[in-house]
């Protein structure tokens, strides 16, 4: 052995013992780091994607994950910017406040979670880009209203689903039936022949509840459809498939409160993400928000009481979860090409952010269309709700279009009552007659029923002529007509028996149904006069510019008739409505000249009579007429 080899092998000796002593010394670090370091996680990120080419660069995502809230965080990018990370009480939580530069590019950037130096998550986070779009909803338009779980069951697979709670039972009425959307993107072609010309469904998000978890409004996921209905990808889809026929779609949203199992309740970002607890309930009266002499206690346990003790009401008034909602609006119309929004509880929420919610979307979308459920008892409560009313004093609620409450209040009771000098035919008439109130009462969402209320077959006694006067009204009056499902053939509820019986399911709608209502011959002889009747106005409507953008002149009902026009500059339509419960009527028409005098005959579009001479018309005893008038 050589004195070389020799040293060699001390040293070597020597190299073997220091890295012992090393992997001792990294394996005590490690420990020691695995004692005193913390877990990182992010289960969730939300909006889950956005995009590029919007007015306002802004945006704020939602980082949620054990202890993420404890790291920096970094985003290496020319185009994206991270103006600031927020942080709640919540370690759990954070709120990247970033900047998305006009020279962004769609892709992904990613954004880096520090601990001591140290990158603890990575999260890749994609921009897409804003498509341009040009369409909203209107007086032109005819709504189909569909509660997706009672409509038409397109996949029996999906009925239950493993990860949700309530499992299906067709037989409770107030269960889940198994409707979804490819069940109603199997009817689109029947809507369309029918005349519908819009699409609204109750809200289609996760609703992970154990029980009354069909009707949609107590959401627990803002960003995923719920898996019993179907998918994001399906509910885009549907819109794909409305567009493609020339129909559009509107989304159920809900500000006020989420379902009492969304995933927010079991680890609130802030003590301030709710208001009060469910023991402090809402009073429902939406009023108080219009009203100049109401108390804030009043005001107060209206906006801030909560709804039912199912849905925790929100509190808009954290910027972080006002942030929240109007994103995740804008993220639903771009995501899946909205036509409208239809706001649940519109006066529920805090008015002001429902203003500035408007606000931003239409900064960003100017031509959708956004509808507020105003349950209220008068028309000035309803007309303060849209934007730029004479009722609506300094508030600018930024809103499109209201629901006619008042309306549907004159119309269910006009053809029950006798005409006084208030009521009956003159407790509709006095409803137009206060049209001064809105900034545009065409854009009104008018309708004889919806899910909350009872079926109109219902209120008028299950009396055809009586309902034929009401669906005539409703699609020859100023308003944007609205029909709940089933309606064209008469489906009928009451909702004093509980919702299920308001909500049935439409005969035909699962392929076990024994009668198929969807067809001529699956429908009995009611249900097909109602149909034709219904789909004969509807359809001829559509191509009617005097009834669906024209303006509204009346005349003072008189001995049980009413006579109203819609009318354009070159073109009028006179309805007539004779509410006498047993006698006919011969109307004498020089009182009406200020219209017809520009008309020579005219053709009844029901019966396709023609009418010769506008001297005197016939009218049965409880029924109405609908006259396209000629030159
Ligand atoms: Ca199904």
């Amino acid at each position: 052995m050589s004195t070389e080899t020799k040293v060699s092998i001390a040293s070597k000796e020597t190299t073997a013992k220091m890295k012992i002593k090393n992997i001792i010394f990294i394996t005590l670090l490690f420990l020691a780091n695995s004692i005193f370091a913390q877990d990182f996680d992010i289960n969730r990120v939300e909006p889950p994607n956005w995009f590029t080419g919007m007015k306002n660069s802004e945006l704020q995502i939602m980082v949620y994950g054990k202890n993420i809230g404890n790291t920096m965080v970094e985003i290496k990018s020319e185009d994206i910017k991270l103006i600031k990370a927020n942080k709640t009480e919540n370690p759990n939580y954070l709120f990247l406040d970033i900047e998305i530069l006009p020279s962004a590019k769609p892709g992904i950037f990613q954004i880096n979670f520090i601990d001591k130096y140290r990158i603890v998550k990575k999260y890749q986070y994609e921009l897409k880009e804003k498509t341009d779009r040009k369409r909203g909803f209107s007086s032109e338009d005819l709504i189909y209203l569909i509660m997706p779980d009672r409509f038409a069951n397109g996949i029996w697979e999906n009925d239950s689903n493993k990860l949700m709670l309530e499992k299906p039972n067709r037989k409770n009425p107030n269960g889940r039936h198994g409707g979804d959307i490819q069940g109603v993107i199997n009817k689109l072609d029947y809507l369309k022949q029918s005349g519908f010309t819009a699409l609204w469904l109750n809200p289609v998000l996760e609703n992970n509840m154990p029980e009354y978890s069909y009707h949609g409004y107590a959401i627990t996921d803002f960003y995923n459809v719920d898996p019993r209905h179907g998918s994001n990808q399906d509910y885009k889809r549907l819109s794909d498939e409305c567009h493609k026929r020339d129909m559009k779609i509107i989304m159920d949203m809900i500000f006020n409160h989420c379902g009492s199992n969304h995933w927010w309740l079991k680890d609130l970002p802030s003590k301030d993400w709710l208001n009060n607890d469910s023991k402090f309930n809402t009073n429902y009266r939406g009023e108080v928000i219009a009203d100049p002499n109401a108390s804030q206690y009043d005001i107060n346990k209206m906006n801030a009481g909560w709804f039912v003790a199912t849905m925790p009401d929100l509190n808009q008034h954290n910027p972080f979860l006002a942030k929240y909602l109007i994103q995740n609006s804008i993220w639903w119309i771009q995501f899946a090409d909205l036509d409208g929004i239809r706001m649940d509880t519109q006066a529920y929420p805090f008015k002001d952010f429902m203003s500035d919610w408007a606000k931003a979307v239409h900064n960003e979308y100017p031509d959708i269309t956004l509808l507020g459920e105003t349950w209220l008892q008068a028309p000035a409560f309803c007309a303060y709700f849209q934007s730029k009313s004479p009722a609506a004093g300094n508030y600018d609620s930024n809103l499109n279009s209201v629901t006619d409450f008042p309306l549907y209040y004159a119309l269910n009771a006009a053809f029950n009552e006798t005409d006084t000098w208030t009521n009956g035919l003159l407790g509709l008439y006095y409803v137009f007659a206060q049209d001064f109130l809105y900034a545009d009462a065409n854009q009104n969402v008018i309708f004889l029923d919806n899910h909350d209320l009872n079926r109109y077959f219902t209120s008028v006694g299950e009396n055809i002529n009586k309902y034929k006067m009401g669906m005539a009204v409703l699609l020859t009056s100023r308003g944007i007509p609205c029909l709940y499902y089933g309606s064209e053939i008469a489906q009928d509820g009451l909702e004093s028996m509980g919702h299920g019986y308001i909500r049935q399911d439409f005969p035909g709608g699962w392929q076990t149904d024994s009668l198929n209502a969807f067809n001529y011959n699956g429908r009995n002889q009611k249900q097909n006069e109602i149909y034709s009747f219904v789909t004969k106005i509807a359809n001829w409507r559509k191509t009617n510019k005097a009834v669906t953008t024209g303006k509204f002149l009346h005349f003072i009902p008189e001995n049980n008739v009413y006579v109203y026009f819609r009318y354009s500059s070159n073109s009028a339509v006179m309805v007539i409505l004779n509410n006498s419960e047993d006698e006919k009527r011969t109307v004498e028409l020089n009182r009406f000249n200020e219209i017809l005098k520009d008309y020579n005959s005219g053709t009844e579009i029901i019966s396709d009579k023609k009418i010769n001479k506008l001297d005197k018309i016939n009218i049965d005893k409880k029924s109405v007429m609908i006259i396209e008038l000629s030159k």
